[in-house]
């Protein structure tokens, strides 16, 4: 059944940020999500409270042994004033799949929904006006429990917070530089990169920063084993257009499986573009774009929607996909998701989901 949630007010509100100064993750509504867990009455007490700093013991296991998972989702505002979230389900059961993972209780689906509906309904003020902008979604559970010993925490927190975000493009979208990584890897076949925990965003950070300092914007990841097959790109999902037929790597236990994926090979299918999930080698890649075949290349995520990719160096070789400019097929997916998202388009798959 589900549990009601209480509310506790605040007569103190923030000042809103104007759309310039947004950014991504700077500013917090005003109203935040709570709900605890102890072993003995299982998740208990959902609130929506004000946004204020939280008291943790030190020893809090989550300090220590990195017990902790998030999500990470959009409301998007429609020209006519409504608030959409897009496929919030699917991130709330990928939620439940990184607690399965990394031991942490799972969470009751419809609360979680009725949570983050209820915390936006509240909040849609917080939504921005400006082309672009959205209120990213954060969801995210830690391990509470003051202990130092090595073993899944007696209690957790489950939080959800808001934060107005800008546009990712300022006008067109911009192809990236991207830099392969062959030495650092960011998942391994049997560890957590399918699951969104937050050792996994700690341990890229050496070569994001390492790919930033030789001009790159992203890295992309090739597999732990061989460092022979593409994984994903920065934070993202990859795409390959070869010939006509779109490619993207199938999901192997150290691939995270993105929401923008899965709905990028859904509109693949419904506009009978053909795309396959297949494991797909850097080599290959390469090989397509000497034989002239690489038409488009672009990542996909919560965060751009669509990213081009427009170079990728590997080791001493570099090569410039479609000039350098946005595919059409990149920029149609890019579009039609992105009309969806706002309302600005038919939603045949019943993507969005009205707050
Ligand atoms: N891969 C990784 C490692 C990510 O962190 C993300 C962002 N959640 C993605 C891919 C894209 O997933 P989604 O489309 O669900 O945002």
């Amino acid at each position: 059944m589900n549990q009601m949630i209480e509310r506790v007010k605040t007569s103190s509100q923030k000042e809103k940020p104007s759309v310039d100064a947004l950014g991504f993750g700077k500013y917090f509504s005003d109203y935040m999500f709570t709900m605890d867990y102890e072993t003995e009455k299982g998740w208990h007490s959902p609130k929506i409270t004000p946004y204020e700093p939280l008291v943790l013991d030190p020893s809090a296991m989550v300090f220590h042994y990195g017990q902790a998972v998030f999500e990470g989702l959009k409301a998007y505002r429609t020209d006519d004033g409504k608030a959409l979230l897009f496929r919030p389900l699917k991130n709330i059961k990928r939620l439940n799949l990184s607690c399965e993972r990394m031991s942490i209780p799972t969470l009751d689906e419809d609360l979680v929904m009725d949570a983050i509906h209820q915390l936006v309904e509240l909040e849609k003020d917080w939504i921005p006006n400006g082309e672009g902008t959205s209120l990213y979604i954060r969801p995210f559970i830690i391990a509470t429990e003051p202990y130092l010993g090595v073993r899944p925490s007696h209690s957790y927190k489950f939080m959800v917070i808001l934060s107005p975000v800008g546009a990712y493009y300022s006008g067109q979208l911009n192809p990236v530089k991207i830099y392969v990584e062959d030495y650092y890897v960011r998942a391994v076949p049997g560890g957590v990169g399918h699951v969104k925990t937050s050792g996994n965003y700690a341990a890229s950070l050496k070569a994001q920063n390492n790919a930033e300092e030789l001009g790159f914007e992203q890295v992309l990841w090739l597999d732990a084993k061989e460092k022979k097959y593409i994984e994903e790109v920065g934070s993202m999902n990859i795409f390959f257009k070869i010939n006509g037929e779109v490619i993207t790597p199938k999901l192997n236990g150290s691939i995270l499986s993105g929401i923008t994926r899965d709905s990028v090979i859904e509109l693949l299918k419904h506009w009978d573009v053909p795309v396959r999930e297949e494991r797909i080698s850097l080599e290959d890649i390469f090989k397509a774009h000497a034989n002239g075949d690489l038409e488009e290349v672009f990542g996909s995520g919560t965060a751009a929607v669509i990213s081009p990719v427009g170079e990728l160096k590997w080791g001493n070789e570099s090569i410039t996909v479609n000039d350098n400019k946005i595919g059409q097929l990149s920029f149609q997916i890019y579009d039609t998701i992105t009309k969806i998202q706002l309302g600005r388009a038919d939603d045949p798959f019943n993507w969005t989901f009205e707050v």
